[in-house]
């Protein structure tokens, strides 16, 4: 699974998880106070008027690390200014003087924190760091300047309760509700008793969360697997047995350690022929944080989540869930409960039927052991090996980084949406890797840039995702400017840049990202492109992956970069079938890490703290997931996405919008596959509207029905079909 994407719009609205990190950095990088909170801001730097460039590109030629904090501050004093004046408005309130401004607030802000994040992510330095630190506290004050301003939360409510009246067109109307939702999920509707308290739960649950981190990080680093005995290790090969005694060397231990990675799974298991210490270091990972010493993070889980029932009564819903949900394409618990249980039979039977294959395979090699968690991933390798394989040498001369792009990624983008490419060798890039084009769209009109920065650097974020230099709307007069940015190995000089399937597929689903943000088609900023809740974002990413399999495109690029010669069939008919290996153990896991998020997060107000290792064990028996062979991918204890990574109530959405992927792609199959017909509605509606109405609706109403799971259980290799792929 590739990482989520990172969300836009920085200046007025932001979401939580980027915000998360910039805030614990600012705790601890105190060097931050040695900066200046008065450094000159005036004409001569590069982010006080827009870019003269076309598209409004960030001129990165002109721009220096300490050109971003006096444009920040003088960012977000403007913008202040700016709320104020919205909010003290002697006139009555209407959506232009109130909603619209709004809108136009915050531009200069937006401007300077779309190249600062830009670079941060991707190019990063100790003085762009400090200035994150410095700033993280500024704009999450920022934000709230304008969520708990009352008298601006007055004007938006008035709007609000007369929109039936104000005859807005569709989006205008869309634009009325979204704002006044966001108020109301941030407790503008509450009395100031209620805020007060309100207040005091949202400071607990993220000091709490920084507690879970902390303890967290530390018992993952002290749960780590130790030995001095080499034969315990039997299995790893001689760079695996150097990495662990370095790990040891850094702890001034003697002997190997292999130190725990985030998931209940450890990529070592899958090596280690001592089955004892399998067992050992499996044990390790899922007893880490329950070791009832400093860094055992029970107490601090059950806490979160009884505060966290009391925060959503205080708002007026009857569980976190239903709070947090209203805002997402699921928009109950409900919803997206029935959705993972009905997903639950044909996971676990298909788990079922694999694991009957690994014990079978046991039972030749020893006999007499049952299949524990810690004896999967070494069996389940010696099935993909001999059923499986896939050869990474012989794939990757088919998959040249340039052939890949052009030839695959955009050729399935033209073919689908008639848009052409160019590359623009003269607009300035904040690093000599990133390469720009500029797209056009079918009819030949300018529609907007598109930035790569595909290779690894060691001032890079890990993993792979896109966002917006500069975000479209029709409001702004501005076209959309987007990237994408990877971590693929960089060749020596001369040498070409080849791939693994798995980059391919990086390329593919971030460019779903980048059309989504290019097709942007909206009036409002806040509404455009990309800005659409969890459960939706990663839909037309994961569907623009597809078409990196799909033969046509297929065969267009993957070519061997020597003789230009088409991956041989069998080598292709390899690589489908890898899609479906193992697929019965990795739905099932995935679906008891959703469901234990939903349980922890439904609970009402009124329940007693939890004891979690009961809750955990009686969640996952009412959701015929306590198999003892497939634990959860992450354990209540350390599952960090839902206690401190903004992904509460919101694990379900990596499957939710896997489902609607491998729904949409279906449709295309059914309807004549990769034709301009299909892209083109598709285009108009879904991937140009932003989050400018119901996207249940928007959905259903391309489809003309409700997205099903079937198409999703096929691909997944968990359904028998006599159809194609
Ligand atoms: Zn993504």
């Amino acid at each position: 699974m590739n990482d989520w994407k990172r969300h836009g719009i920085p200046g007025r609205r932001f979401t939580t998880q980027i915000w998360i990190a910039l805030i614990v950095g600012a705790f601890v990088a105190s060097a931050a106070q040695a900066l200046s909170a008065h450094a000159h801001f005036g004409p001569s730097n590069p982010f006080y008027a827009p870019s003269k460039l076309p598209f409004h590109a960030p001129p990165f030629n002109r721009i220096k690390d300490s050109d971003y904090q006096p444009a920040i501050d003088a960012g977000i004093a403007r913008q202040n200014a700016e709320i104020t004046v919205i909010a003290n408005n002697p006139a009555p309130p209407t959506f232009e003087n109130t909603l619209v401004a709004l809108e136009k607030s915050g531009q200069l802000l937006d401007r300077v924190m779309e190249a600062f994040n830009c670079v941060t992510g991707a190019n990063t330095d100790p003085e762009l760091q400090k200035v994150q630190a410095y700033e993280a506290p500024r704009l999450a004050a920022a934000q709230d300047a304008i969520y708990l301003n009352t008298k601006l939360f007055a004007r938006v409510k008035k709007i609000y309760e007369e929109r039936a009246s104000l005859h807005l067109d569709p989006e205008s109307l869309r634009l009325v509700e979204y704002d006044y939702k966001e108020f109301v999920h941030n407790g503008a509707n509450l009395s100031d008793a209620d805020k007060a308290r309100l207040k005091k739960l949202n400071e607990e649950d993220s000091s709490l969360s920084n507690t879970f981190m902390t303890k967290l990080l530390a018992a993952t680093k002290a749960g780590a697997y130790s030995t001095t005995d080499p034969a315990a290790l039997t299995g790893l090969s001689a760079a695996q047995m150097a990495d662990a005694r370095q790990a040891a060397g850094e702890r001034k231990q003697k002997g190997w350690v292999l130190p725990l990675q985030n998931t209940t799974q450890q990529p070592d298991l899958t090596y280690l022929t001592n089955r004892a210490t399998r067992q050992a270091l499996f044990e390790d990972s899922w007893n880490r944080a329950e070791r009832g010493d400093a860094n055992d993070t029970r107490a601090t889980i059950a806490r979160l989540a009884q505060l966290r029932a009391q925060k959503a009564a205080l708002l007026g819903f009857p569980n976190f869930a239903a709070w947090d949900l209203t805002d997402q394409m699921a928009k109950t618990p409900q919803a997206a409960e029935h959705f993972l249980d009905a997903l639950v039979p044909a996971a676990t039977a298909k788990a079922a039927s694999e694991a009957k294959e690994i014990q079978a395979l046991i039972d030749k090699q020893h006999g007499g052991f049952k299949l524990e968690p810690w004896d999967w991933e070494f069996y389940s390798e010696q099935v993909r090996k001999a059923k499986y394989d896939l050869d990474e040498s012989e794939i990757k001369p088919y998959f040249e980084l340039n052939n890949v792009l052009q030839n695959g990624v955009f050729y399935a983008a033209h073919e689908l949406y008639g848009i052409t490419f160019k590359e623009r060798k003269e607009l300035p890039v904040y690093q000599p890797d990133v390469r720009v084009f500029e797209v056009f769209d079918a009819d030949g009109k300018p529609l907007a840039l598109f930035y790569c920065d595909y290779f690894k650097r060691d001032n890079k974020n890990g993993g792979a995702w896109m966002d917006s230099l500069v975000t479209q709307s029709k409001l702004l007069g501005q076209l959309p400017v987007v990237y994408n940015v990877a971590n693929f190995q960089k060749p020596a000089p001369g040498q070409p840049a080849l791939l693994s399937y798995d980059d391919v597929t990086t390329m593919f689903h971030e460019f779903g990202h980048a059309l989504h943000g290019m097709f942007a088609d909206t009036k409002y900023p806040s509404l455009s492109g990309t800005q659409t809740p969890r459960d939706f974002v990663e839909f037309p990413s994961q569907f623009n992956e597809h078409w990196a399999l799909y033969p046509a495109v297929f065969n267009h690029y993957a070519r061997n970069y020597k003789t230009g010669a088409p991956m041989p069939a069998e080598l292709v008919a390899k690589i489908r079938k890898a899609q479906t290996f193992n697929q019965g153990y990795e739905l099932t896991e995935l679906l008891s890490a959703a469901e234990l998020d939903l349980q922890w997060h439904t609970l009402p107000v009124s329940a007693p703290l939890q004891n979690p290792d009961t809750f955990e064990t009686e969640a996952l028996r009412k959701t015929h997931l306590l198999i003892s062979y497939v634990p959860p991918r992450y354990r209540s204890t350390y599952f960090l996405h839902i206690w401190a990574n903004g992904y509460a109530a919101g694990y379900y959405a990596y499957l939710w919008t896997e489902m609607l992927d491998d729904d949409a792609f279906q449709w295309f199959e059914d309807h004549g596959g990769l034709t301009r017909a299909n892209g083109d509605r598709f285009r108009r509606m879904v991937l140009s509207r932003g989050n400018t109405e119901d996207l249940a609706k928007m959905y259903s109403d391309w489809l003309g029905a409700q997205p099903s799971i079937e198409p999703m259980l096929k691909f997944r290799g968990l359904k028998e079909t006599s159809g194609a792929k």
